[in-house]
C-alpha cells in the first residue's frame, strides 16, 4: 500500500433508525471506487433493508498511521454456548478480567446490551476490575474505525486462516478489529459475538491469549450481539481511548500464527506461566 495517500472507508446502514450492519475499510485512491461498491453491497447482504447507507470516504492522506501486526488465533473446542461461554469466562479472568467484570458483560451481552435493550452500534467499556460501564453512550456504544489489512498481510491472512477452515470474512474482518482494540491505551481484553442470527462464533481477545474463537457462542437464531472492550480502570483516559478507536488509522502489516484447535485447558496451560490466580 502506497502509504502517503490512503482514504478510509466507513458503511453504516440503518433502518428506521436501527443499526443493521457497518464495516470498515483503508484503500489506496484507485481501490476507493471498488471498495465503496463492494461496503454498499454489504449493506443488502443476507436480505437486508437498510432505509439509510452511510458511506464516509475521509482523505487520510497526510495522517501518520499506526503499523500492527494481528494477534494469534486458536480456536477453543467447546462444544456449544454454555461450556463455550464458561470457557471464554476462564480466558478472561486468565487475562486480568474479574469474575465480576466477566459476569456482567455476559450477562449484557446476553440480553442486549443497549440502553434501550436491543444490540449496540458500537462496543461497551467495562472495567475489567469492578465490571462498570463507561463508554458515553449506552445506546450507541463506542466503535472502531480506521483500521485495515494491507493488501500484502490481508492475502497472508486469509491463507493462513482458510488452511485451518477459517475461510469465512467475518473471521478475517473480526480479527482485524480485535488487532487494532489490543492496541488501545487501556486495553485489558475483549469480548465480542455477533449480533446475526445465523453467525454463532465468537471470541475472546487480549495481548497475553491473542484472538481466541469458540464457533458456537450463542444458540443459532439468537439475534443478540455485541462486543466488551475491558479496561484498565486505574488512571484510564477515556478522551484518549476514544480518539485511538474511532480517529487514529491503523494498518494490519504483520500477520500473526495461526494455531490449531485446542481445549481450554490445554490452551490455559500453554499460556500459564504468565496467568494471575484469585479473583
Ligand atoms: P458483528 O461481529 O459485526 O456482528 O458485530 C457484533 C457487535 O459488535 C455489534 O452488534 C456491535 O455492537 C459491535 N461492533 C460492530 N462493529 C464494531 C466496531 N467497528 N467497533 C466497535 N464495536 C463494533
Amino acid at each position: 500500500m502506497d502509504k502517503t495517500r490512503y482514504y478510509s472507508l466507513r458503511m453504516h446502514a440503518s433502518a428506521d433508525g436501527r443499526h443493521i450492519s457497518g464495516a470498515e475499510r483503508i484503500v489506496n485512491p484507485e481501490h476507493v471506487d471498488s471498495a465503496a461498491g463492494e461496503l454498499i453491497s454489504r449493506a443488502f447482504a443476507k436480505g437486508l433493508q437498510p432505509n439509510q447507507i452511510v458511506v464516509t470516504i475521509d482523505d487520510l492522506s497526510g495522517l501518520a498511521h499506526r503499523s500492527l501486526a494481528a494477534l494469534d488465533v486458536t480456536t477453543i473446542s467447546s462444544p456449544d454456548p454454555p461450556s463455550a461461554r464458561a470457557d471464554a469466562a476462564r480466558i478472561l479472568h486468565a487475562a486480568g478480567v474479574t469474575r465480576e467484570a466477566v459476569e456482567m458483560a455476559l450477562s449484557l451481552l446476553s440480553a442486549g446490551a443497549a440502553a434501550s435493550g436491543g444490540n449496540m452500534r458500537g462496543a461497551m467499556i467495562v472495567d475489567s476490575r469492578t465490571g462498570e460501564r463507561l463508554e458515553p453512550d449506552q445506546e450507541r456504544g463506542i466503535r472502531a474505525s480506521r483500521f485495515d489489512w494491507t493488501y500484502e498481510a490481508g492475502d497472508r491472512m486469509r491463507s493462513l486462516l482458510a488452511a485451518h477452515g477459517l475461510v469465512h470474512k467475518r473471521t478475517y474482518e473480526a480479527l482485524a478489529l480485535a488487532s487494532k482494540i489490543a492496541a488501545a491505551p487501556g486495553y485489558v481484553a475483549e469480548l465480542c459475538w455477533s449480533d446475526d442470527p445465523d453467525y454463532t462464533a465468537g471470541y475472546v481477545a487480549s495481548r497475553l491469549t491473542g484472538y481466541v474463537r469458540f464457533s458456537f457462542l450463542k444458540r443459532p437464531g439468537d439475534p443478540l450481539g455485541g462486543r466488551a472492550v475491558f479496561i484498565e480502570g486505574k488512571n484510564f483516559d477515556l478522551a484518549r481511548f476514544l480518539s485511538f478507536m474511532e480517529k487514529e488509522p491503523v494498518l494490519i502489516e504483520r500477520t500473526g500464527q495461526c494455531l490449531p484447535e485446542t481445549d481450554i485447558d490445554l490452551f490455559l496451560q500453554r499460556i500459564g506461566p504468565h496467568v494471575r490466580s484469585g479473583s
